[in-house]
């Protein structure tokens, strides 16, 4: 016999829906993974007699946030040298050999850490979908974009056909809301007929894509002339011809077709321009956020409120620990609050509802709304104490270690000792 859906009400002093206005002594009423009803304690406590109530007496829900890109294989403490992008892609290459030894264990460390920091969706890219059964045990609902590089192959039909197959096939016994798709690496390590390729067959299934897009100022120069210190990788490593194109990485990016509204674009960090803007709104793509990776790296910083004043949809992504300090992805939005000058609201929306929006869900999740998955994060935060906005209270909360709970389909994954729930 199947077991009976779960019901249970979330309560707090405050709950942020994002989609609606803040409301004071709210509650979810959370039935069968989804959210049934978002109302007021009182009032969902008398329809739902009998009915465990999860109160948590000293913080604000929040939806859970969305990482839209992240790679979990990355290990604590052993990031190469920032700076210069340059510099760290150079150590980067040189220690793949021995990723192996290491990526499943940082992978599953680092999915803990997104966890109890109130992470419940994460987009995660790496190679070959290497960190997938990491992702697909840890409880959190996401997606493994799956890197491949044509270069290890005889033509781009092969190893677009090989991807393919990949996928198919690492989807196969998943948890319900883990997904696999492609990703087109970046424009130095993936040709552009295999670029092509691979993102015609993606929208062939109506699926979806990702890639790193405008992220350095050595992509810039390798893809506008053809010279610098990614020419000689891509010489090295896909020993193909390669000429500068005279155009930005947005520009190349959508000579190739690989520009649409399914696909979401890494970084663009570097060099985009008004019109790259122009060509990002027309195309409908959307963009991940990676302020902290951008800096540490020594690329430029991501024109973000003129995205978003285009209508682009913008979400937050930490990166890896490789060039990120954290997996907490309200870390990153109060870090690019504070690089843009944005508001606690934007912000909040930012880690959450925008993230969903770029990466398509908003339907399944981002937002406590009725229908909905009951994906949220409990932080430690009262109304009204520090004086700021509840939104930038929670994400300043929530960026230092506030995450009392985390529940992803209306379970709770992760509760901090001693939160005080009762
Ligand atoms: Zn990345």
């Amino acid at each position: 016999m199947a077991e009976a859906p779960t019901t249970v009400i979330f309560a707090a002093p405050l709950v942020l829906p994002v989609s609606a206005p803040p409301m004071k002594n709210g509650a979810l009423l959370v039935w069968d993974g989804r959210i049934a009803a978002v109302g007021l304690l009182e009032e969902l406590r008398r329809e739902n007699p009998g009915v465990e109530v999860r109160h948590f007496p000293r913080h604000t829900i929040v939806p859970g946030a969305i990482n839209v890109h992240a790679h979990l294989g990355f290990r604590r403490g052993d990031e190469p040298e920032g700076g210069s992008f340059s510099r760290w892609m150079t150590e980067l290459i040189s220690r793949l050999p021995e990723k192996a030894a290491w990526t499943p264990e940082a992978a599953r460390n680092s999915a803990r850490e997104a966890i109890e920091t109130g992470t419940t969706f994460l987009a995660e890219s790496s190679l070959y979908g290497e960190c997938l059964p990491q992702l697909a045990e840890s409880g959190l609902a996401g997606t493994v974009y799956a890197e491949f590089l044509p270069f290890e192959f005889d033509s781009p039909e092969e190893a677009v056909y090989f991807i393919e197959e990949k996928v198919r096939s690492l989807r196969e016994g998943l948890p319900a809301r883990v997904g696999v798709e492609v990703s087109v690496h970046a424009p130095y390590t993936v040709d552009p007929k295999s670029a092509r390729l691979a993102a015609q067959r993606v929208q062939e299934r109506g699926g979806r894509l990702a890639t790193h897009l405008s992220e350095s100022p050595e992509e810039y120069e390798f893809v506008s002339n053809g010279t610098g210190f990614l020419a000689d990788i891509f010489a090295r490593l896909v020993q193909a011809d390669w000429e500068g194109k005279g155009i930005s990485p947005v520009q190349y990016a959508e000579s190739i077709e690989l520009l649409g509204p399914r696909t979401i674009a890494a970084h663009l960090a570097t060099g985009v321009s008004e019109e790259d803007i122009e060509v990002l709104a027309r195309t409908g793509v959307a963009a991940a956020h990676c302020p902290r990776s951008n800096e540490y790296l020594g690329c430029d910083v991501s024109p973000v409120p003129e995205m978003l004043a285009r209508g682009i949809r913008v979400g937050m992504g930490t990166d890896g620990l490789w060039s990120s300090p954290s997996m907490n992805l309200f870390e990153e939005t109060l870090f690019a609050a504070r690089l843009h000058g944005l508001d606690g609201e934007t912000g909040l929306a930012l880690a959450t509802l925008s993230g969903a929006r770029a990466l398509d869900i908003e339907g399944e999740t981002g937002s406590l709304e009725a229908g909905k998955w009951a994906d949220l994060a409990v932080v430690e935060a009262v109304l009204g104490e520090s004086g700021v906005s509840p939104e930038m209270e929670v994400l300043e909360a929530a960026a230092s270690g506030g995450v009392a709970a985390t529940v992803v389909g209306g379970e709770q994954i992760y509760e901090k000792p001693g939160n005080g729930a009762s």
